[in-house]
């Protein structure tokens, strides 16, 4: 068996073990003489998938007993019209920093439902940089103020939240979800997609403070409307069950792996061998200011295109793939999410040096 390294934005790698794991209990979970794909998600077997998810991420991120987690379908893109319509209901308005494809996405979802303010864009300079938020540009009574945390396709991270006092800040985390340990209690409500780093495609999660809930407008769509899930504890019609299975796993390995600090050092340690090369290299150079830098999402050029190519094609073949990079970006993107290995960063830093090398 020949295994790639896979250093796609999203849907992503998986553990290995998890895989496996996923693989042994395929035909029969653990003597229930089923697929986890065929069990009724009203059954007791199912609840303890579901519930057993969910405590774990609890522990895992240490939320605290008044936020609800809510296994959603629909992706994040979804929760762009949720949100306002679950959280627009004081004065109607709303701050958004615009750091990218997702936040503008959401920014412009919004703007159907109230009154939106960009405070701060960084579509100036291709979205290399986290702008500097000015406070007085902030709306005081804004129900909400949005950012995206890690910007997928640029590569970049806020290192440090936005202070918005009394304002609930809501985070899009769908590429930095579990990357590292992340203060819940500074957010109204935190969710991301769980394809990047938690699961397979299918899966929402969301985190949600209780009392920013159950204000959501009467024209909120059922489905859409938080308070409705929250109830019903994720099962109010089926859930994505067999995702939600799979998600547990990856939060058992997380945590059999020590858990989101332990985590954290192997991502530093990961970005760390790929932008020190980048930092290092007359070929290639990264694409985003040092002091922004994505842990997860890593663009980065040559001044050719056709050198870029080459070198895509060429890491193809040499079984390190998805390595092009966004269009909106052009050149290259590594993403290094939980589960990439060590060794397959080290094998990317190793390619990039050869090819920079005979091409020289
Ligand atoms: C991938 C991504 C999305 C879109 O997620 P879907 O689940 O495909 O809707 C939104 N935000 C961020 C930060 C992403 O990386």
């Amino acid at each position: 068996m020949a295994r790639v390294y896979n250093f796609s934005a999203g849907p992503s790698m998986l553990p290995e073990e998890v895989l496996k794991k996923a693989a042994a209990e395929m035909l029969d979970y653990q003597g229930s003489g089923q697929s986890v794909m065929e069990m009724s998600h009203r059954s007791k077997v199912y609840d303890d998938i579901i519930k057993g998810a969910e405590a774990l991420l609890r522990e895992l991120m240490n939320i605290p007993d008044n936020y609800k987690v809510l296994f959603l379908q629909g992706g994040a893109s979804t929760q762009f019209a949720a949100i306002p319509l679950n959280f627009m209901n004081g004065s109607g308005k709303a701050d958004y920093v615009i750091t990218g494809q997702w936040a503008k996405k959401a920014y412009q979802e919004a703007q159907k439902y109230g009154e939106v303010k960009a405070v701060a864009s960084s579509a100036d300079k291709t979205f290399s940089y986290i702008p500097k938020l000015d406070k007085s540009e902030f709306t005081p009574d804004a129900d909400y103020f949005y950012i995206c945390m890690n910007n997928t396709i640029y590569g970049t991270v806020y290192h440090e939240l936005p202070d918005t006092g009394d304002v609930p800040l809501i985070a899009d985390i769908s590429s930095c979800f579990l990357s590292e340990p992340l203060d819940v209690t500074k957010f109204g409500m935190l969710y991301g997609g769980a394809q990047k780093n938690v699961a397979p495609a299918g899966l929402t999660i969301c985190i949600i403070r209780e009392d920013l809930l159950g204000k959501a407008r009467d024209i909120t769509p059922t489905m859409l409307n938080y308070q409705i899930h929250a109830d019903a504890q994720s099962l109010y019609n089926t859930p994505p069950c067999y995702t939600i299975y799979i998600c547990k796993l990856v939060l058992e390995w997380l945590k059999e792996n020590g858990g989101l600090e332990a985590m954290r050092e192997k991502n530093v340690k990961k970005a760390k061998l790929l932008y020190d090369f980048l930092d290092n290299s007359k070929m290639f150079r990264g694409t985003v200011v040092p002091e922004d830098r994505s842990l997860m999402n890593v663009p980065f050029v040559t001044d050719s295109e056709e050198l870029n190519a080459k070198f895509v094609k060429e890491a193809t073949e040499a079984g390190l793939v998805n390595l092009k990079g966004h269009r909106t970006v052009g050149g290259m993107r590594a993403s290094i999410y939980n589960a990439m290995p060590y060794e397959g960063v080290e094998k990317l830093v190793n390619f990039m040096a050869e090819f920079e090398k005979a091409n020289s």
